[in-house]
């Protein structure tokens, strides 16, 4: 059973960075991300983090997260789990490609660079 201790999270935002499905594989939509996301001190924080299950209904909990793949291989969580398959980035020359593609919802997501 993992623990997920939210003291644990080092704020570095990649799990609210958009993302897609690519061959079965979770994959982070860069320049792309939850529009609660900010960034402060030289880290990211959720601006609702207290009411993020109501103000963003997309929002996955850790455990949630966890489950679909959506944290990264270096989060602190899964960094020790070397059959966990977290998200993994796009090849810039896909990046652009979904980014072309895709219909951003804009009440969801912004712009955002980590
Ligand atoms: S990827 Fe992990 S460490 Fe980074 S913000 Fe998400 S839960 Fe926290
Ligand atoms: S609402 Fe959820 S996905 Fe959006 S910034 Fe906050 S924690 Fe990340």
């Amino acid at each position: 059973m993992i623990d997920f201790d939210p003291k644990v999270c080092n704020q570095c935002g990649k799990c609210c960075l958009s993302s897609v499905i690519l061959d079965g594989e979770v994959k982070t939509i860069n320049g792309l991300a939850c529009r609660f996301l900010e960034r402060e001190n030289g880290h990211t924080r959720c601006s609702v983090y207290k009411n993020r299950f109501m103000k963003a209904p997309w929002c996955a909990s850790v455990g949630e997260a966890y489950n679909q793949g959506l944290l990264p291989n270096d989060c602190p969580y899964v960094v020790d789990d070397p059959d966990y398959k977290g998200r993994t980035e796009l090849l810039p020359i896909q990046n652009m490609l979904v980014l072309s593609k895709i219909t951003v919802d804009r009440k969801r997501t912004k712009e955002f660079e980590l």
